[in-house]
């Protein structure tokens, strides 16, 4: 709420003249029987009612904001000692919806305490803007190989070249989230902080690195921002930090940190005899959660470790299964029950080895983390895991307890949805492909996927919550062509997507991309492409199964073959959409849209690549990539 100084200054005049003064015709611009009105009313009133009414009639008075707009604490940092409440923008970078979530709580937690918030993606922001912000905080996650969320891209390039402008007047903090078993950990939040710093811009508060596990310091990073920009604002101290605990982020009483037990309705394998894979088409039911979702969000799955690795694992160790060990919200459990469902023992990470290494002393851990092996710490770290570590570094003999301390939390396991909730309500489906292959003289296995093909039948259940994906979206408009390209499991969504627009009867043309190794065995969904197309729902489809010719043949392969026709989908307006493999697929699917464009439009490569970072601002080219 914006209000002029005279206006400020009679309303915090009548607030003190409330407190001292009885109101008088003469004191006041009131005829009797108002002054009669309001002396009868004001003194009845507390404390909070009073701010409220200042507000109010500021705002009526000011004209420039709905009465509906006046929250009780922005009239309160009015009537109180700052004439201005302070102004914050909140910026996310977001692929999973992660960020966006906690970018959300943020401001909320702001907005509680009286600041001016404007929150927005970093896609949507336009950076010229960023020398009028005062007061900016920035989330952000890191993908790949250190690399910025799509909708973080052009924000990140921005800040890095030439045209960033200098930024002495902006106070800003970073809350970046990231993974640490990957090399890159948390890149893209420590560039934002870095660039700003050299820009001028001064730090509200510390830079936080969030693992996945990322509740308890996202919560301590977001208390000693608003701490800090508490200070000396007209938001009071006392009350900022109490309680900016993180919570998930859907309506529902459940969520990523109260996850739903799922009743299991269906579960699949949709390859056919002789498939070198195994992909599982899992149905549950969402019945009683009150989870909402859309086509283009995850669904999140705890799962429970192997019990072969976990029983590996203790004996490996000479530990009791039924030894207990603390566990952290949950008191202390029996060993194998906390490594069956509390940690993570398939992945490794650096910060593991390093605590690892100090448990026991002179196991050849500590030179494995010294300088100049770097390369051979990430070969180890991406091929092995806990069984590998204890066994490859002699670690029998740490206690249990002492070593389940050093153990990530169990991840979460995110999937597309492969469902509609308009086709199938109180449902959700996942498409998942069971991971299992043999390294390093043992077999190894997916915690999630293969506990769903081995372990999981109807009946059962799983914990599981949704997470929402503003990234990754159906077009606003039903007659908005559409694009779809995934190859794989990546295919998912757009069973979402189908379902969609078949319920709402969207007009709008669809093409689909799809891939996987050989059509007689590894069509996923076949059958459900083919209704599609004949009724119309999905305009045409195009498919790349690999290993059915001598040549390789892609997704992208049959792209290029249709570059003419793609092209003139795109100018027409067309959103294109990729979900599957990060590391090749979605690389190779961008270049062949920017050859396309440069064949078919006439653009020279960098104008190719401009016209994709535009697409992607417009929410015309959105990817769902893992
Ligand atoms: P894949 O992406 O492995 O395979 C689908 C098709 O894409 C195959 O025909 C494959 O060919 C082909 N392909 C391989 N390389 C490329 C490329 N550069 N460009 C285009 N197409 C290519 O399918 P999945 O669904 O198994 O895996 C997708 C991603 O999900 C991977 O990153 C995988 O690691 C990950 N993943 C997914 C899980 C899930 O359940 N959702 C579980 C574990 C991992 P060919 O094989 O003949 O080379």
């Amino acid at each position: 709420m914006n209000l002029d100084t005279n206006t400020r200054n009679y309303y915090n005049g009548i607030s003190r003249e409330v407190d001292t003064l009885e109101l008088q015709v003469t004191n006041s611009p009131f005829n009797q029987e108002q002054v009669e009105l309001l002396n009868r009313l004001l003194p009845t009133l507390t404390g909070t009612q009073r701010i409220w009414l200042g507000g109010y009639l500021a705002a009526v008075g000011g004209a420039a904001v709905a009465p509906s707009a006046v929250v009780p604490a922005q009239a309160e940092a009015l009537v109180n000692a700052s004439p201005v409440s302070k102004e914050v923008t909140v910026l996310f970078g977001s692929q999973t919806g992660n960020g966006h979530g906690l970018a959300k709580k943020t401001a909320k937690k702001l907005e509680e305490q009286g600041f001016q918030v404007t929150i927005s993606s970093m896609g949507d922001f336009k950076p010229n803007n960023l020398k009028k912000v005062q007061n900016l905080l920035i989330l952000v996650s890191t993908h790949g190989e250190g690399e910025p969320p799509d909708n973080a891209l052009a924000f990140h390039e921005f800040l890095h070249s030439k045209r960033a402008p200098q930024l002495e007047s902006l106070r800003f903090s970073v809350l970046a989230l990231g993974d640490t078993s990957y090399e890159f950990f948390c890149q893209t939040g420590k560039d934002f902080d870095k660039r700003l710093e050299e820009l001028g811009a001064k730090r509200i508060a510390p830079r936080v690195d969030c693992d996945v596990d990322y509740d308890g310091p996202a919560a301590e990073w977001m208390k000693s921002v608003l701490e800090a920009l508490g200070e000396g604002s007209s938001a009071p101290a006392a009350a900022i930090g109490a309680g900016a605990a993180v919570a998930g982020g859907t309506e529902s009483e459940y969520s990523r940190t109260n996850p739903f037990q799922a009743e299991v309705l269906e579960n699949l394998n949709l390859n056919g005899r002789g498939s070198q894979r195994e992909t599982r088409h899992i149905e549950l039911s969402l019945e009683g959660s009150n989870l909402q979702y859309e086509p283009g969000d995850s669904l999140g799955i705890y799962p429970e470790n192997d019990p072969r690795l976990v029983d590996d694992l203790i004996e490996a160790m000479g530990w009791k299964a039924n030894e207990l060990v603390p566990v952290k919200n949950s008191g202390d459990r029996p060993l194998r029950e906390a490594l069956l469902h509390h940690f993570e023992i398939t992945v490794l990470t650096k910060p593991l080895l390093e605590q690892a290494a100090s448990l026991r002393s002179g196991n050849g851990l500590k030179a494995l983390l010294e300088a100049g092996r770097e390369q051979e710490l990430k070969t180890y770290i991406a091929e092995r895991d806990v069984l590998d570590l204890v066994q490859d570094y002699s670690l029998k003999g740490v206690p249990a307890g002492e070593f389940v301390s050093i153990l990530r939390k169990m991840p979460a396991r995110l999937y597309s949805i492969a469902s509609s909730p308009k086709a199938n309500p109180d449902e959700v489906h996942v498409t998942v492909r069971t991971v299992r292959y043999e390294a390093h003289g043992r077999s190894r296995y997916g915690v999630c996927s293969v506990q769903l093909a081995e372990r999981v039948s109807q009946g059962d259940t799983l914990p599981v919550y949704i997470q929402h994906n503003s990234n990754f979206k159906l077009p606003e408009s039903p007659d908005t062509p559409i694009i779809m390209i995934g190859p794989g499991t990546g295919v998912a969504p757009f069973r979402a997507f189908l379902g969609e627009r078949q319920e709402t009867g969207a007009e709008g043309k669809s093409w689909l991309f799809y891939g996987d190794q050989h059509f007689s065995t590894d069509f996923l969904y076949q059958v459900e492409w083919q209704r599609w197309l004949k009724e119309g729902v999905l305009t045409r489809m195009d498919v790349a199964f690999s290993r059915d010719t001598d040549k390789k043949v892609y997704v992208q392969h049959r792209m290029l073959e249709k570059s003419r026709e793609l092209y003139e989908w795109i100018k027409e307006g067309a959103c294109v959409y990729v979900c599957g493999d990060e590391k090749k697929m979605a690389h190779d699917v961008h270049a062949a849209l920017a050859t396309i464009l440069e064949q078919e439009g006439g653009l020279s490569p960098e104008e190719a690549a401009e016209y994709l970072i535009r697409m992607q601002q417009q929410k015309r080219y959105q990817r769902d990539v893992y």
